[in-house]
């Protein structure tokens, strides 16, 4: 007798299937048919169950829970998210950067840190790092940046050699880059790890005054610097490349919710005219003792997703989520990234990608896209604005909008305007000095000397010497014998060809 307890298998139309072990042949031994279109069914979905993964971050998980403030920030912003007393929904998902959607959560890289927040004004997304800062800080780099921190084209080999090549060229990477070799580069689990914006973002309160700001989610558990060594992030790849993924699942699984303390520096609007740093430079923290941490609430994650595909693949953030009272910010990255990952969430998941559930704002939606691949939800006439047969109508009152700044001046392609303050070198040179201690610097060494003797070629490790001499002469100087002890001499690694070498060993016409 049938278990009534088991659903019948059906097709994906919902009708009822005969086996799910044999497919429908002439005879019992006899070749299968094409009418078998359960089979056909199986076979096609099966072909098609890999969608694009993401580029970059395309190796993470995610799950879901609140988000309840704890504090009054209201003379901030109106953002109803942060009103006192206000909880929301919310899904998180942290990733490695460089790495394809199998790679090893150890591989040294920033992690991702990304947070939904399904508020009654639509979705709010903080689209951030496990560092408050970034490598660069214009967004004509950005696609360069990854490719180097990617694959080669001739080997499809990931490559230290074009990593340092890039950094090294790019003198404003020496914070992240500083960070990235800490002990911050692989931390223990994300349940441990900080949570940044890195971007400065804009608030607006209740009456109209703005203000900047910049993110901190503090974990709960510990002080943010749980880490694995290097050695024991090598061999956690080969034992369990899904260490932090499982980690995550199995915690919240028995019970263990995750929680991050969330912060705010605040900056008054005219304060940024005159700071000394550039506060919209994404490679530059605002110093603590200039701008504390102002408690705002708590993010808590205490529901596994039941479909990875559906929750976490399929999972679309984009810093172009805006709620009224937060804004962006003159930072051209943010600005960038404003396009760029609404963009890829187009070409990965279709142009209906809110569509998708856990995308979906948990508010009602009047807008006036229509059609489109994938589309689900039926739209109404009329379809057009302005008109006269009650359609959805924009609301002027809604001005004094957070993000709004002044800017005037020639179109010109050009760095910010340099501060006071503004360097690449002092801020990792404070994180080196005056915040880790004798044992964190000397990871940090060994690190860095591990890093530069895998496959780096003379002339790029000359360049990297130099770079870590600026950061810090001691930390150069410590680098460079490492190295050297380590190679014996130069490096034998050769580099990439360049241009004119590979056409010089090609055969003449
Ligand atoms: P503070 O002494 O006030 O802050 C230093 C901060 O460094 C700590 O609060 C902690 O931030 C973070 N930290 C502690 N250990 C490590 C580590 N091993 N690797 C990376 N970060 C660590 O000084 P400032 O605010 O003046 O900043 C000094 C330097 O500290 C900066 O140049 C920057 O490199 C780093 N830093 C600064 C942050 C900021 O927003 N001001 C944030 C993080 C780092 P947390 O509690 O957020 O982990």
């Amino acid at each position: 007798m049938a278990d009534e307890t088991i659903p019948p298998t059906t097709t994906d139309a919902g009708i009822r299937v005969q086996s799910d072990e044999h497919s429908l042949t002439v005879g019992r031994d006899g070749p299968i048919v094409l009418n078998d279109h359960y089979l056909l069914e199986q076979m096609a979905n099966f072909n098609r169950e890999r969608i694009p993964e993401r580029q970059p971050h395309a190796k993470g998980s995610g799950a879901f829970g609140h988000f309840e403030v704890t504090n009054d920030v209201s003379r901030y912003t109106k953002a109803k998210v942060f009103q006192p007393g206000a909880k929301v929904g919310a899904l998180a998902r942290f990733s490695t950067v460089a790495g394809e959607r199998g790679s090893p959560d150890t591989w040294r890289d920033p992690r991702g840190f990304a947070v939904k927040f399904y508020t009654e004004d639509g979705n709010f997304d903080m689209v951030g790092n496990n560092t408050p800062i970034f490598f660069i800080r214009d967004p004509m780099k950005f696609q360069h940046f990854i490719r180097s921190q990617k694959r080669r084209a001739d080997n499809g080999l990931r490559d230290h050699d074009m990593q340092w090549d890039f950094w090294t060229l790019s003198p404003e990477s020496a914070h992240q880059v500083t960070y990235l070799m800490g002990d911050r580069g692989v931390p223990k689990t994300w349940r441990e790890m900080n949570g940044y914006s890195s971007h400065t973002y804009s608030l607006i309160n209740a009456s109209g005054e703005k203000f900047w700001v910049k993110f901190h989610f503090k974990t709960d558990l510990g002080d943010g610097n749980a880490y694995l060594s290097q050695a024991e992030a090598d061999e956690m790849a080969g034992k369990d490349g899904d260490f932090h993924r499982r980690d995550l699942f199995d915690a919240i699984a028995r019970g263990d919710h995750p929680s991050w303390t969330l912060y705010w520096q605040v900056m008054p609007f005219e304060d940024a005219k005159t700071y000394r740093i550039n506060p919209f430079d994404l490679t530059k923290v605002w110093p603590h003792s200039d701008y504390p941490l102002i408690e705002v609430g708590k993010l808590t994650l205490d529901r596994n997703p039941t479909d990875f595909h559906t929750e976490i693949e399929q999972a679309a953030f984009e810093p172009s989520n805006m709620v009224p009272g937060i804004g962006l910010s003159p930072d051209k990255m943010l600005l960038a990234r404003g396009f760029a990952y609404a963009d890829a969430h187009r070409a990965r998941l279709g142009v209906n990608y809110r569509q998708i559930p856990v995308n979906k704002p948990q508010c009602p939606v009047f807008s006036y896209s229509k059609d489109g691949a994938g589309r689900t939800e039926n739209v109404s006439d009329p379809v057009y604005a302005p008109n006269s047969y009650g359609g959805p109508a924009a609301q002027p009152d809604l001005s004094g909008e957070a993000g709004l700044w002044y800017a005037d001046g020639e179109m010109v392609r050009s760095a910010y305007t340099p501060r006071e303050d503004d360097d690449d070198v002092s801020q990792p040179r404070a994180l080196i000095r005056d915040v880790m201690d004798d044992a964190a610097r000397e990871r940090l060494v060994t690190n860095i000397v591990g890093h530069l003797c895998d496959g780096v070629s003379e002339k790029i490790l000359r360049r990297a010497f130099d770079y870590w001499k600026a950061i810090d002469a001691d930390t150069g100087e410590r680098v460079e014998k490492g190295v050297r002890a380590k190679l014996g001499g130069k490096s034998e690694a050769p580099g990439m060809a360049s241009a004119e070498a590979i056409a010089e060993q090609e055969p003449a016409e």
